[in-house]
């Protein structure tokens, strides 16, 4: 659907969005003048957005190392355009690529995924039987949604029974996007949430609530469908600022929310979904479901000594890492980075933006023996959208402080500027980041 009229932007105008967008934002202890010569050995562990940043970034800042890239999927998805394909702006083609087009140049890739991280011997086996040893790692597998954990939930349900689910690949954002247009005609009782473990872009399922009404209310149909979105917490957003204004927006669009709800069961064929409430389970009917499943490390990490043996991190299988570092406290030659690392905040692309460098600095610095110097700061950005057109650029550090890189505009405004960047900048700039050139 088409925007809101927009001025013409100049180059200062999109600089000054990229540095919005967390592409440009400094980062203590980073630079170095001139590439490390050695001979090293660097592993990193899945070629999603972060290992894909990794590679580029220390192809360039490592002379005469091996570095090996490990990991099967072919298919690049740029995941921040879900949204945007579950709501029908963008076709589902927009946001597939191919991960061999943003892999740096000198860069091994091993086509199979790791099986096994055996930090003592410092080697990973990968499925198709090969083994790696290394001098660094980088792991960087990001999460696996856990589907199995909502009894009677399978991901091949999405797009049928009144079931949608925007974290289910292109396809699944592609099939909510035909739910919701169903819904749109039929009207019902419409249950959104989030899961209770750490998970990728958090904003996601509020936006979905508020993207849905913004949609529903187009179609003239909204005063046939009741909306419910429901948080296992006590807040619908865990930095404060930002779970007043979604009250704020929720009460405006006559949205309804409940904390304390776990979705924990589904029954396609009833069409209910039971969640897991402190007055015991409560079971509601349901004419569109969107649900988003709870997240984890995966399988081989979980199992590895890499991760958390306690704190709020261990029972997802979390990698254990300094939170300002990036590097793991026990074997020092391993670091994490993207939505696998157990770091408060962090699990946006935004935030791979900003550790990449950080994480890239270290591991160079651990390498050459000298001091750690380079600090990530918890900074996630999430551009939340509110209706087509509109958006806030909800952008936030360790602290919960919002830390706004565009003094001009209000973080908890509802603005086309943010809009744009969603729709029309982040994906090059997304791009750029995967090959290193930001
Ligand atoms: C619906 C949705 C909306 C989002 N919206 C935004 C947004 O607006 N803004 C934003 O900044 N971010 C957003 N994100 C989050 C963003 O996409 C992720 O935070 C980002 O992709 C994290 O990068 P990653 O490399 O850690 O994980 P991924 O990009 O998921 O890559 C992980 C890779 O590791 C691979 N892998 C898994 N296991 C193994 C293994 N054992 N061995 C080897 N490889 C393995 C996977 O196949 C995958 O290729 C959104 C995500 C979703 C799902």
């Amino acid at each position: 659907m088409p925007g809101p009229a927009l001025a013409p932007l100049n180059r200062r105008d999109l600089v000054r969005l990229a540095v919005a967008a967390g592409v440009a934002a400094p980062v203590a202890g980073a630079a170095r003048a001139q590439p490390l010569r050695t001979p090293a050995r660097v592993v990193i562990a899945g070629a999603g957005a972060a290992g894909l940043t990794m590679a580029s970034k220390l192809s360039r800042l490592l002379e005469g190392a091996r570095i090996t890239l490990i990991g099967a999927r072919t298919a690049h998805w740029y995941q921040p355009g879900f949204t945007m394909v579950a709501s029908g702006v963008w076709p589902a083609t927009k946001v597939v690529s191919e991960t061999a087009d943003y892999i740096a140049p000198g860069v091994t890739w091993v086509r199979a995924d790791v099986a096994a991280f055996e930090p003592e011997a410092k080697r990973v086996v990968a499925t198709d039987g090969s083994t790696h040893p290394y001098d660094a790692l980088v792991v960087a597998t990001g999460c696996t949604l856990e589907w199995s954990r909502i009894e009677g939930m399978d991901p091949t349900l999405i797009g049928r029974e009144g079931i949608a689910s925007v974290y289910a690949g292109p396809e699944g954002a592609a099939a909510t996007w035909r739910v919701l247009q169903r819904f749109m005609e039929t009207g019902g009782v419409a249950l959104h949430g989030r899961p209770p473990t750490e998970m990728k872009c958090a904003g996601a399922p509020l936006k979905g609530a508020l993207l849905w009404d913004a949609r529903l209310r187009e179609a003239g149909t909204r005063g046939r469908a009741e909306l419910h979105y429901f948080t296992p917490f006590r807040n619908l957003f865990a930095v404060a600022p930002v779970h007043a204004k979604v009250l704020e927006l929720f009460a405006a669009r006559d949205i309804a929310f409940a904390y304390d709800h776990t979705l924990t069961a589904v029954d396609p064929a009833a069409r209910t979904a039971t969640f897991r409430t402190p007055d015991g389970p409560k079971t509601l009917r349901y004419d569109y479901l969107h649900v988003v499943p709870p997240m984890a490390a995966p399988q081989p990490v979980r199992e590895s000594a890499l991760a958390w043996g306690s704190g709020p991190f261990a029972a997802d299988g979390w990698v254990e890492v300094n939170r300002d570092t990036l590097q793991h406290p026990r074997f020092p030659e391993v670091f994490a980075v993207g939505d696998v690392a157990g770091v408060p905040r962090g699990k946006t692309a935004a935030s791979v933006k900003t550790q990449a460098p950080v994480a890239a600095a270290n591991l160079v610095s651990f390498l050459a023996g000298e001091q750690l110097e380079a600090a990530y700061n918890g900074y996630t950005s999430c551009p939340l959208i509110t209706r087509p057109g509109r958006a806030m650029l909800v952008e936030f550090d360790y602290e919960g402080r919002l830390t706004p890189t565009f003094p001009f505009i209000d973080p908890l405004a509802e603005h086309w500027v943010p809009w744009v960047m969603k729709d029309r900048l982040l994906g090059p700039i997304y791009r750029a980041m995967l090959h290193g050139s930001i």
